[in-house]
């Protein structure tokens, strides 16, 4: 790659470039993957702690390349955000969550909820509530049966125009979750402010649940801010009993995390479903 020197300040290094090729390279490989089908959605069982009986799934995005190839969506995912093709991706997840929730009712879980992740740039496009109505509409998903999981990062910014979103997505009758919660900083001030009806603990302080009491501390916290708010909360990344039974001491009602299932594809999740009925 050639160097680049302006004014002396700035160096286009020989590394730099094959990132940003690698990046391109992507993004174009990423476009020809939803066109020729490449991504699908594997869905994580959210569970009652108390019961361990499932009431919903998280839809996680896959992409898997023509060579066969699994891409982590830690990496494609990001890419997809920088160039805007989130706003397509997302909207093929939304109906393809929707459509697989359908499917789910149809083998009579009637009491399922559907989680689906969304990002900044697509929940902040103009045709965003668009997109979500036709999703619902055209596969005939109940909304009350859908949920949004928005980053608390993407919750922290610019106020007015999120609450005036959240509550054009309330208005429909799909719900909230502020994902990763306890990474950023909400204040309670600004959580009463927005409308939404879910904190899910990120799963780094579900990891140091077990280590010490102040490992315990942050979880305890959102617990105790989501009763104090009136709000429901979800712990992720539960990996073993001890941190089950932690949270449920320590009042939390919902868990999703390898102990109970991981990601499934959708005929692992009906069979997973089936096997949970007594
Ligand atoms: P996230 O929303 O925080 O999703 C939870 C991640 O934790 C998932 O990783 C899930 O597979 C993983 N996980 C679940 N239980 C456990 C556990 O017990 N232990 C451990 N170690 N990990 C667990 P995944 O599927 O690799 O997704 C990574 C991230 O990619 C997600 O984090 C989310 O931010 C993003 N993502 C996934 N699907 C979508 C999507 O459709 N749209 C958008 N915008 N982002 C998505
Ligand atoms: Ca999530
Ligand atoms: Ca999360
Ligand atoms: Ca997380």
């Amino acid at each position: 790659a050639k160097s680049q020197q302006r004014g002396g300040h700035f160096t286009f290094s020989r590394g730099m470039g094959v990132e940003i090729r690698e990046r391109v390279r992507m993004m174009h490989a990423l476009r020809g993957g939803l066109e020729r089908g490449e991504l699908f959605l594997a869905y994580q069982p959210q569970v009652d702690l108390a019961t361990r009986r499932p009431f919903g799934a998280e839809a996680l995005l896959r992409w898997r390349t023509a060579d066969g190839q699994h891409v982590p969506p830690d990496r494609f995912i990001p890419i997809a955000e920088h160039s805007g093709l989130i706003v397509e991706i997302g909207a093929w997840v939304l109906r393809e969550a929707c459509a697989e929730l359908m499917r789910i009712r149809a083998a009579g879980q009637l009491d399922f909820t559907m989680s689906v992740n969304v990002s900044q740039a697509q929940f902040r496009h103009p045709q965003f509530m668009e997109v979500l109505r036709s999703a619902l509409l055209d596969t005939g998903a109940p909304a009350r049966y859908l949920e949004l999981e928005i980053t608390e990062s993407m919750a922290m910014e610019e106020p007015q125009q999120l609450v005036e979103m959240l509550a054009q997505v309330k208005r429909t009758g799909v719900s909230i979750a502020i994902d990763d919660f306890g990474t950023g900083f909400s204040s309670l001030s600004h959580l009463q402010g927005l409308n939404v009806d879910r904190l899910k603990i990120d799963r780094t302080f579900v990891t140091e649940i077990t280590g010490s009491a102040r490992g315990s501390s942050i979880a305890a916290m959102v617990i105790q801010l989501g009763r104090n708010l009136g709000l429901s909360v979800i712990a992720e990344g539960v990996e073993d009993e001890r941190q089950a039974q932690i949270l449920h001491a320590l009042g939390c009602p919902l868990a999703q995390g390898y102990l109970f299932a991981r990601p499934l594809s959708p005929q692992a999740l009906l069979e997973w479903l089936g096997g949970q009925q007594d």
